[in-house]
Protein backbone atom coordinates (compact mmCIF):
# COMPACT_ATOMS: atom_id res chain seq x y z
CA UNK A 1 0.00 0.00 0.00
CA UNK A 2 1.14 3.58 -0.83
CA UNK A 3 0.66 6.86 0.80
CA UNK A 4 0.85 9.71 -0.66
CA UNK A 5 -0.01 13.07 0.29
CA UNK A 6 -2.68 15.21 -1.38
CA UNK A 7 -1.67 17.83 -3.79
CA UNK A 8 -4.56 20.20 -2.84
CA UNK A 9 -5.43 19.95 0.72
CA UNK A 10 -1.82 18.27 1.78
CA UNK A 11 -3.75 15.56 3.62
CA UNK A 12 -2.48 12.02 3.59
CA UNK A 13 -3.84 9.23 1.68
CA UNK A 14 -3.76 5.74 0.11
CA UNK A 15 -2.87 6.19 -3.32
CA UNK A 16 -5.37 4.20 -5.61
CA UNK A 17 -4.24 5.48 -8.88
CA UNK A 18 -7.07 6.54 -11.25
CA UNK A 19 -7.55 10.10 -13.07
CA UNK A 20 -6.44 12.22 -10.24
CA UNK A 21 -3.54 10.28 -8.91
CA UNK A 22 -2.34 13.44 -6.81
CA UNK A 23 -5.50 14.03 -4.94
CA UNK A 24 -6.95 12.31 -1.79
CA UNK A 25 -10.56 10.92 -1.62
CA UNK A 26 -11.94 14.07 -0.64
CA UNK A 27 -10.67 16.38 -2.32
CA UNK A 28 -11.32 13.73 -5.77
CA UNK A 29 -15.19 14.09 -4.37
CA UNK A 30 -15.24 18.37 -4.36
CA UNK A 31 -13.13 17.99 -8.34
CA UNK A 32 -16.26 15.82 -9.12
CA UNK A 33 -19.07 18.06 -7.71
CA UNK A 34 -17.17 20.99 -9.25
CA UNK A 35 -16.95 19.03 -12.57
CA UNK A 36 -20.77 18.52 -12.57
CA UNK A 37 -21.55 21.94 -11.49
CA UNK A 38 -19.39 23.28 -14.42
CA UNK A 39 -20.78 21.40 -16.65
CA UNK A 40 -24.40 22.31 -16.02
CA UNK A 41 -23.22 26.09 -16.37
CA UNK A 42 -21.74 25.28 -19.56
CA UNK A 43 -24.87 23.34 -20.37
CA UNK A 44 -26.86 26.86 -19.20
CA UNK A 45 -24.80 29.52 -20.22
CA UNK A 46 -23.38 27.84 -24.01
CA UNK A 47 -21.82 31.01 -25.08
CA UNK A 48 -20.37 31.98 -21.80
CA UNK A 49 -16.51 32.79 -21.46
CA UNK A 50 -13.61 31.29 -19.70
CA UNK A 51 -13.43 34.26 -17.23
CA UNK A 52 -17.10 34.34 -16.87
CA UNK A 53 -16.78 30.77 -16.16
CA UNK A 54 -13.74 31.04 -13.54
CA UNK A 55 -15.40 33.31 -12.43
CA UNK A 56 -18.91 32.34 -11.46
CA UNK A 57 -17.20 28.80 -10.55
CA UNK A 58 -14.44 29.51 -9.07
CA UNK A 59 -12.37 27.21 -10.78
CA UNK A 60 -8.91 27.77 -12.94
CA UNK A 61 -8.91 28.00 -16.40
CA UNK A 62 -6.30 25.27 -16.40
CA UNK A 63 -8.66 22.71 -14.59
CA UNK A 64 -11.21 23.72 -17.55
CA UNK A 65 -8.89 23.48 -20.04
CA UNK A 66 -7.75 19.90 -18.28
CA UNK A 67 -11.45 18.50 -18.74
CA UNK A 68 -11.59 19.16 -22.19
CA UNK A 69 -8.43 17.29 -23.09
CA UNK A 70 -10.13 14.65 -21.50
CA UNK A 71 -13.02 15.44 -23.82
CA UNK A 72 -15.65 15.30 -20.46
CA UNK A 73 -16.24 18.88 -21.20
CA UNK A 74 -17.43 20.08 -24.78
CA UNK A 75 -18.06 23.50 -25.79
CA UNK A 76 -21.11 24.41 -28.31
CA UNK A 77 -19.82 25.12 -31.59
CA UNK A 78 -20.96 29.00 -31.69
CA UNK A 79 -18.72 29.32 -27.82
CA UNK A 80 -16.11 32.02 -27.61
CA UNK A 81 -14.27 29.10 -26.06
CA UNK A 82 -11.63 26.73 -27.53
CA UNK A 83 -8.21 25.20 -26.60
CA UNK A 84 -5.27 25.04 -28.81
CA UNK A 85 -4.44 22.31 -30.95
CA UNK A 86 -1.25 21.10 -28.66
CA UNK A 87 -0.11 20.30 -32.60
CA UNK A 88 -0.94 23.62 -34.87
CA UNK A 89 -2.05 25.98 -32.28
CA UNK A 90 -5.64 26.15 -34.09
CA UNK A 91 -8.71 26.83 -31.65
CA UNK A 92 -10.35 23.44 -31.26
CA UNK A 93 -13.79 22.32 -28.85
CA UNK A 94 -12.23 19.62 -27.22
CA UNK A 95 -9.72 16.66 -27.12
CA UNK A 96 -5.86 17.48 -28.15
CA UNK A 97 -5.76 17.63 -31.70
CA UNK A 98 -7.88 19.57 -34.45
CA UNK A 99 -9.08 17.53 -36.94
CA UNK A 100 -6.55 18.33 -39.86
CA UNK A 101 -4.24 17.31 -37.27
CA UNK A 102 -5.93 14.21 -36.13
CA UNK A 103 -5.92 13.04 -39.95
CA UNK A 104 -2.12 14.04 -40.66
CA UNK A 105 -1.82 11.82 -37.83
CA UNK A 106 -3.45 9.19 -39.16
CA UNK A 107 -2.02 9.65 -42.17
CA UNK A 108 1.67 9.00 -40.87
CA UNK A 109 0.47 6.03 -39.17
CA UNK A 110 -0.67 4.82 -42.43
CA UNK A 111 2.63 5.98 -43.96
CA UNK A 112 4.37 4.25 -41.16
CA UNK A 113 2.57 1.13 -41.16
CA UNK A 114 2.84 0.75 -44.74
CA UNK A 115 6.73 1.36 -44.53
CA UNK A 116 7.07 -1.15 -42.00
CA UNK A 117 5.47 -3.84 -44.49
CA UNK A 118 8.01 -2.48 -47.38
CA UNK A 119 10.78 -3.41 -45.58
CA UNK A 120 9.47 -6.90 -44.20
CA UNK A 121 8.71 -7.76 -47.81
CA UNK A 122 12.43 -5.97 -49.56
CA UNK A 123 13.58 -8.54 -45.98
CA UNK A 124 12.01 -11.66 -47.16
CA UNK A 125 13.10 -11.46 -50.95
CA UNK A 126 16.22 -10.62 -50.13
CA UNK A 127 16.34 -13.69 -47.32
CA UNK A 128 15.03 -16.03 -50.39
CA UNK A 129 17.43 -14.64 -52.67
CA UNK A 130 20.32 -15.22 -50.03
CA UNK A 131 18.58 -18.88 -49.21
CA UNK A 132 18.65 -19.38 -53.02
CA UNK A 133 22.27 -17.95 -53.35
CA UNK A 134 23.29 -20.80 -50.90
CA UNK A 135 21.52 -23.57 -52.27
CA UNK A 136 22.58 -22.84 -55.62
CA UNK A 137 26.50 -23.64 -54.02
CA UNK A 138 25.20 -26.79 -52.34
ZN1 LIG B 1 -7.14 16.43 -0.56
ZN1 LIG C 1 -3.85 21.13 -35.33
Amino acid sequence: MEVRNCKNCGRLFNYIGGTYRNLCPVCIDALEDKFQEVKKYVEDNPRCSMNEITEAMDVSPRQIEKWVREERLCFADDSPIGIACESCGKMIKSGRFCDACKNAMANQMNNLYNAVHHTTDAERIRSKGNKMHFLDKE
